[in-house]
């Protein structure tokens, strides 16, 4: 009798659109690392990930010619993920350490830096291009 109350919202879930997908392939490859590398080399397919949601907090973006190298962004990074590079007057983001908070991009007077819908940032060397943004 206590799943009676349960009942509408059962039925609802049947015909809804899933809120997750079978991401990145249907069947779980023996390496994710492997996989990726066939998706790249077009001999296996990648099943995209369902869209991310309104204000989804993803990668940082930076506008670097509209930055004035005022510094703000890098002293309100809890993270200290943001680093001045005074000579030039402009910033790097080091991606690995960002938790995505969205502080620099509120604090920013130029709105040079916004948060993307990009999160599929797994990456073995936090060095690599895709975890620096200049
Ligand atoms: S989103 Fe937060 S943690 Fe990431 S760079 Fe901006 S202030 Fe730092
Ligand atoms: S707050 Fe904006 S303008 Fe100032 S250094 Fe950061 S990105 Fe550049």
């Amino acid at each position: 009798m206590k799943m009676l109350p349960l009942f509408p919202e059962l039925i609802r879930q049947l015909f809804r659109e899933p809120a997750t997908n079978k991401f990145p392939a249907k069947y779980l490859p023996p390496t994710v690392t492997g996989f990726l590398r066939d998706v790249g080399a077009g001999k296996a397919k990648l099943i995209p990930p369902v869209p991310a949601p309104p204000h989804f907090r993803g990668k940082i973006t930076y506008q670097r010619d509209t930055c004035i190298g005022c510094g703000l962004c890098a002293k309100v990074c809890p993270a200290h993920a943001i680093e001045l590079i005074p000579d030039v007057k402009r910033i790097r983001v080091w991606v690995g350490q960002c938790i995505f908070c969205s502080q620099c991009t509120s604090i920013c007077p130029k709105n040079c830096l916004s948060m993307s819908e990009v999160f599929l940032l797994a990456d073995e060397n936090r060095y690599s291009d895709n975890l620096v943004v200049e």
